[in-house]
């Protein structure tokens, strides 16, 4: 595929990152997911990171633990009132025993993605500090400057119980060397009020993304409609260095018949001084009546004008931008 010019522009060649991994193939967030993404040729690994009771922060996307772990069979009782295990009512060396396995419906046990792999192995939930360690062991094995790109979850619950998870965040990335604009990492979260703060209160220099969702998903205290609109991206370009969209607030297909249709989000935020990473690509669960991932791609990179794509598939996006591992 050409480079259209949006792509070749202000943010230089679009980035590749590898959406908890290569959790298209392994179990998100382990460590063998985040060693095949780096083989694969991704140019970010992605870390969500939340404390644990012992305030470690951990590579991992959910606060509470059973959709992905064994934590039921592990430590029966352990669950509140709502029926949930939470990550920040264990201590690290418990979490550390936790086997991580492909996502399924609690509920149920339903795979969340069928065609993935369904092992189940003694495969662990670690530290940011020991992923960031494994990084940079995977750079000077290989030769490959792979960064990281980090983000902080749910501050506001963190906070509520007491715990600021942002400042040991900046703290871990900044011991391995991350802090700078220049140091090979992206900053990334939902909260812009938390965001700001990085920035402002925290003086973290790395680049930042402001991840924007949907109001109704009620992630956080922030009003995305607002940051999706001209005056709320130059908000955000006072704290910020990008956005990072949900696929369908770039483009979307309204039938399966019809072509993309682009939003202006892509080209008011370069407007503003943004870059945009959306998320995320997935093989087996393509934006709607999208018809194939190739469309996809050429969409985003093309029409768009995207600056990265969060991806679970980091083979799939390196050889549809025309790049080989
Ligand atoms: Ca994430």
């Amino acid at each position: 595929m050409s480079a259209s010019p949006s792509t070749a522009g202000q943010f230089g060649p679009p980035i590749v990152i590898a959406h908890r991994g290569a959790s298209g193939y392994l179990p998100e967030h382990t460590l063998v997911a985040k060693a095949y993404a780096h083989a694969l040729g991704a140019d970010f690994l992605e870390q969500d990171v939340v404390l644990t009771r012992d305030d470690v922060p951990v590579v991992f996307h959910d606060l509470v633990l059973e959709e992905v772990t064994d934590v039921k069979r592990l430590f029966p009782g352990r669950q509140r009132a709502d029926g949930h295990w939470y990550v920040i009512d264990l201590d690290y060396a418990d979490i550390g025993r936790l086997s991580v396995h492909e996502r399924v419906a609690s509920s149920t046990g339903a795979p969340a993605y069928p065609a993935r792999f369904h092992e189940h192995l003694p495969l662990r939930i670690r530290s940011l500090a020991e992923e960031l360690a494994f990084v940079r062991g995977l750079n000077a094995a290989t030769g490959r400057r792979t960064g990281v790109y980090t983000e902080v979850k749910s501050p506001a619950f963190h906070r509520a119980a007491g715990k600021d998870l942002s400042r040991l965040v900046v703290a871990t990335l900044a011991e391995f060397g991350y802090r700078s604009r220049r140091d090979g990492a992206w900053l990334q979260c939902f909260d812009a009020t938390e965001l700001a703060r990085i920035r402002l209160e925290l003086r973290c220099d790395l680049r930042l993304v402001q991840l924007i969702g949907e109001n109704a998903w009620a992630e956080a205290a922030t009003d995305f409609d607002l940051l999706r609109g001209r005056e709320g991206l130059a908000h955000v370009a006072g704290y910020a260095d990008g956005i990072g969209p949900w696929i369908p607030q770039v483009v979307r297909w309204r039938s399966p018949a019809a072509t993309a249709e682009v939003t202006s989000l892509v080209a008011d935020a370069h407007a503003a001084g943004l870059a945009v990473h959306p998320y995320t690509f997935r093989i087996d669960q393509l934006p709607e009546n999208a018809p194939d991932p190739a469309t996809v791609h050429h969409a985003l990179f093309g029409a768009a004008g995207v600056d990265g794509l969060f991806t679970d598939f980091t083979d799939v996006t390196l050889a549809l931008l025309g790049r080989r591992a």
